[in-house]
């Protein structure tokens, strides 16, 4: 069993268009790194599927978001968890790579490195349009949460609805109505 988890707007606070520049910008949500710690101890694999297209921007380097990746391990560790892979498209959206959600590059990565046949059966946790859409193309259950950009993108399927999208507050809940 695989989640596959967007980081921006689901681990961490974030607000639509910002880029988060450094370690000290990268502020956990309130009980995402339990719920993530508690996932793994459930035994479910876990993964972060993020566009990081602030690399080709300039603003900042992959070295830099491999470092707040190895502190967020570092804090799911400390509760008794582990993220399993880190996915990550450092392209501008110019350079229409076919990682950058919601094109399913790294979606495929992740099922790659786990060697799964297939995606169906695992969800895909994001905040934006394009997580859900990479979730559907990709046969991954799409769950859209409320925070960062969750709200507002939850308004636009009014007047743009994506089949089977499952509504949840947050990370944490969830986890909590998964593992009960
Ligand atoms: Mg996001
Ligand atoms: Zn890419």
């Amino acid at each position: 069993m695989l989640v596959i988890l967007d980081r921006d707007g689901v681990i961490n606070a974030y607000e639509e268009g910002q880029y988060v520049c450094s370690l000290a910008e990268w502020q956990p949500i309130p009980g995402s790194i339990e719920a993530i710690a508690r996932l793994s101890r459930a035994g479910y694999r876990v993964a972060v599927a993020t566009n990081q297209s602030g690399i080709a921007r300039g603003y900042f380097s992959r070295a830099m978001v491999d470092g707040i990746h190895e502190h967020l391990q570092g804090l799911v560790q400390e509760q008794g968890g582990r993220i399993d892979y880190f996915a990550v498209c450092p392209h501008h959206p110019d350079e229409q790579c076919s990682c950058r959600k919601p094109e399913t590059g790294l979606l495929r990565e992740i099922q790659q490195h786990f060697g799964l046949s297939s995606l169906s059966g695992s969800w895909m946790l994001g905040d934006s349009r394009s997580d859900l859409e990479a979730a559907l193309a990709a046969s991954v259950k799409p769950v859209l949460v409320a925070t960062g950009g969750g709200q507002a993108t939850r308004a636009s399927l009014d007047s743009e609805p994506l089949e089977g999208v499952e509504l949840t507050d947050n990370l944490a809940s969830f986890v909590e109505t998964l593992l009960g």
